[in-house]
């Protein structure tokens, strides 16, 4: 079959040369173990940290080493009790065309209840840090003002509409006109600003939350997070989830610039991973399979298709572009 590898580590933004395709023999299937297609494949921000060999919550990705990430694959042959073959699953899995794989490492899911691509957003791993950030650490209230950076993404349309869900007020911030329309058209967002080409982002964030910011949830840091944070309430809440305007940043980045807000407002800033959560996952998904199933939560995804495309759509993510979950079909 054929795989993808780190061929090198990239210094700032990721380029296509860090990337090698090479072709790789499988070996048999052992007692416990399944044969696998890939079909979808997740690519994620996080990754981008998983390139540097530099310590972090999630070990990094060795040269000449295939890729891991969040893969939907459907078993083909199965050595295990767990899966019969046509099975579907999702696990953090090599970017090949096929693999062996342990079955204890995977999860059946259900393409009845939503595509099976879901299981890679809303349904999987952005969707519980959507739902964990904002309901745990955020704990929004009917009628909080709610503003969330990466609006558009994968975990920025789920937050949103978790929060319009607990009937706060939300403002989306993205990149894109096209997407500040779709976030407030199809996903019920109050008000969404473009950060690219909005001038003064203090003074939009001051006009788009008239009573100031109870919840900040933060996928990106950097400038953005300053013009929300200085219109800061007392006893907010700012989930910090990603810090995307950082990864590629060869310099050691500063802030948060704005403790004295956070000091005299008695703010909360809380940073998270969400394997905090693991043993709360089943509550995640029911709620978020729940909120999909009566139609309250809606969800979009960029699907690129074609293996060979999977460094490329990961490259986007920094270039935004995505709406919502970037997704790789085989
Ligand atoms: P997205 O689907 O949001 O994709 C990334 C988006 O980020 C792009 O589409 C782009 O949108 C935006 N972006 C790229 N570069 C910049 C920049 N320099 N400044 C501002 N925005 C930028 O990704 P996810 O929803 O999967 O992840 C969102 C964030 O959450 C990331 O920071 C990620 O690392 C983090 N995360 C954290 C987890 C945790 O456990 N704490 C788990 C999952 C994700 P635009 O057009 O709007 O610029």
């Amino acid at each position: 079959t054929e795989q993808i590898v780190l061929a090198s580590r990239p210094k700032g933004l990721p380029v296509i040369d860090n990337f090698r395709f090479e072709a790789v023999e499988l070996p048999d299937i052992a007692e416990g173990e399944v044969l696998l297609e890939n079909l979808y494949f997740s690519v994620d921000p996080y990754m981008r940290g998983r390139m540097n060999d530099t310590k972090s919550y999630a070990p990094p990705f060795q040269i000449n080493e295939p890729i891991q990430g969040g893969v939907v694959a459907r078993v083909i042959n199965s050595n295990s009790p767990l899966f019969i073959a046509g099975d579907m699953v999702v696990g953090l899995l090599p970017w090949r065309k096929q693999t062996v794989a342990s079955a204890n490492s995977l999860q059946k899911i259900n393409t009845t209840l939503a595509p099976a691509s879901y299981y890679l957003g809303v349904l999987g791993m952005p969707g519980l840090t959507a739902y964990f950030g904002l309901m745990h650490i955020g704990k929004p209230k009917a009628g909080e003002t709610v503003v969330v950076s990466g609006a558009a993404g994968a975990v920025g349309v789920v937050v949103g509409q978790i929060a319009k869900i607990q009937g706060c007020r939300v403002i989306g911030i993205a990149g894109s006109d096209d997407k500040t329309a779709l976030l407030k058209e199809q996903f019920g967002f109050d008000e969404a600003i473009n950060y690219k080409t909005t001038a003064n982002m203090r003074e939009a964030i001051a006009e788009a939350c008239p009573n100031g910011v109870d919840i900040y949830f933060d996928n990106v840091g950097g400038p953005i997070s300053d013009a929300v944070i200085s219109h800061i309430n007392f006893h907010a809440r700012i989930p910090l989830c990603g810090q995307i305007s950082f990864y590629n940043s060869t310099e050691t980045p500063i802030g948060p610039r704005l403790q004295p807000m956070l000091l005299t407002r008695s703010v909360l800033m809380q940073g998270f991973i969400i394997s905090n959560f693991q043993s709360q996952f089943a509550e995640g998904i029911q709620h978020l399979a729940q909120w999909v199933k009566e139609g309250k939560l809606t969800y979009k995804e960029t699907i690129v298709k074609g293996f060979n495309e999977i460094p490329n759509a990961f490259l986007g993510l920094f270039n935004g572009d995505n709406t919502g979950k970037m997704i790789v079909q085989a």
